[in-house]
């Protein structure tokens, strides 16, 4: 999706309606700052927000997304044009959420190390305060290993060597599974055999 090509459509079939950023921010019940945002390329509208966007425009949500007025002549390589963008969004969106999780688990570790560190090797505290540092690093750590597991369930699917299906599994699932890397032995909910899952980024 070419945000920017997005963005000059959506401003010039607001100038067609004789609307400004204003009128028509107001119609949607936002800012027009956000118009202004969409407009400039700088963000898309909310997904919840497209239809409405739309009706006000005298657009389809396929014009929007291919930031020009789809004909029948042109609609399905449009469409399939769309689809695919949608799909290169979501891939780089998973790959960028699970740079993150890397990011939160390297240095949730390397905290707990150093707290670690600062509790055995300090010398002259008090055995209170080195247990006080233990416990704190190990709730972050724990805390941060949660979040990061949230992720890796979210990012993404995991795909099923048997059957080949794709699918994104339960939290506990991803908890409770032995893992190699990203790799989990889970239980595949299509063909039922348990082995191993690799992450893929789109279905
Ligand atoms: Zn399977």
């Amino acid at each position: 999706m070419d945000q920017i090509m997005i963005g000059k459509f959506i401003a010039s079939c607001r100038k067609e309606k004789k609307l400004t950023q204003a009128q028509l921010a107001e119609k949607l019940g936002i800012t027009d700052r956000a118009v202004s945002k969409w407009e400039t390329g700088k963000c898309l509208p909310d997904a919840s927000l497209m239809p409405e966007l739309c009706e006000h425009l005298g657009i389809s949500i396929n014009d929007l997304f291919n930031g020009r007025r789809v004909t029948m002549e042109n609609y399905k390589e449009a469409a399939e044009a769309a689809m695919l963008q949608l799909k290169k969004n979501e891939e780089q969106k998973n790959r960028m959420l699970l740079i993150l999780e890397i990011v939160i688990g390297t240095s949730a570790t390397l905290s707990f190390l150093f707290m670690v560190f600062v509790a055995s090797l300090i010398p002259g505290l008090p055995a209170f305060f080195r247990i006080l540092i233990l416990v704190i690093g190990f709730i972050q750590l724990a805390v941060c290993i949660y979040f990061a597991l949230k992720i890796e369930t979210k990012a993404g699917y995991y795909k099923c060597e048997e059957c080949g299906n794709t699918y994104v599994p339960e939290f506990r699932d991803v908890v409770m599974a032995m893992h190699k890397g990203r790799d989990r032995k889970m239980t595949c909910p299509c063909c039922g055999k348990k082995c191993w899952h690799k992450k893929v980024m789109s279905k």
